[in-house]
């Protein structure tokens, strides 16, 4: 299986991705993760990068498509993939489809996520993560132990750089004026999942496992 996740940053994206990564066991390609790892290592592509990432731009096309045609390439990713933030623009959708033409594979769906302006800015100014193991945590909907410190592995709790309130607004015009186009995109040639994502996290989960037995199990009938 092939999937794509969509819809304003803080939609949900990334816990719902993790949820099926871990349930089809398909590796969840993140270019947000790849990219902070490249900036906490410092290598030149993170330095670069960051100069975007801080102000809440897109780090140019030819630098993410470059990422992720390496790391589709990887042993984990040939049998299937949920792509998380990736693609952003048509150029890059364009290109994601020619580079899955070349290995005779396609996108089997588009899930996005739809969550209204007020609950995002809300989600993500109250997002914290942890900076050990990358659990993240919502100070009012899914908050942090008592102590502040991660539940999981105890590590220390950070803002995202780029969680700052007016930071997220511009991330959400960006998506806006450079994201939502890949709607119309997807949902002409037919493969658009639309997913009500202000629900609770399981809510969301068994929606959108609702829709993909759906695509599924039609697969399976016109292959007969
Ligand atoms: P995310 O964690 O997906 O919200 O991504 C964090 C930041 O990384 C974004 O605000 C962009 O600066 C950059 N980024 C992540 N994915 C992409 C992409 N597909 N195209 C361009 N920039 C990206």
């Amino acid at each position: 299986m092939e999937l794509i996740f969509i819809g304003y940053p803080g939609s949900g994206k990334g816990t719902q991705a993790a949820i099926l990564s871990e349930k089809y066991d398909i590796p969840k390609i993140s270019t947000g993760d790849i990219l902070r790892e490249a900036v906490s290592r410092r290598t030149p592509l993170g330095l670069e990068a960051k100069k975007y990432m801080d102000k809440g731009e897109l780090v140019p096309d030819e630098v993410v498509i470059g990422l992720i045609e390496d790391r589709l390439q990887q042993e984990d990713a040939q049998k299937g993939f949920i792509l998380d933030g990736f693609p952003r623009t048509i150029a890059q959708a364009q290109e994601l489809d020619r580079l899955l033409h070349k290995f005779k594979r396609s996108i089997s769906a588009v899930i996005s996520l739809e969550v209204s302006k007020k609950r995002i800015i809300d989600r993500l100014t109250k997002r914290r993560v942890c900076v050990q193991c990358g659990r993240v945590y919502n100070l009012i909907y899914d908050p942090p132990p008592e102590d502040g410190r991660c539940g999981v592995c105890g590590g220390d709790l950070i803002q995202r750089s780029d969680d700052r309130e007016e930071t997220v607004r511009h991330r959400m015009e960006v998506y806006e004026e450079q994201t939502r186009p890949l709607k119309e995109y997807y949902g002409a040639q037919g493969k658009l999942i639309l997913i009500d994502g202000s629900l609770s996290i399981e809510k969301v989960r068994d929606e959108i496992q609702r829709k993909l037995n759906e695509i599924m199990n039609s697969d399976d009938s016109s292959s007969q």
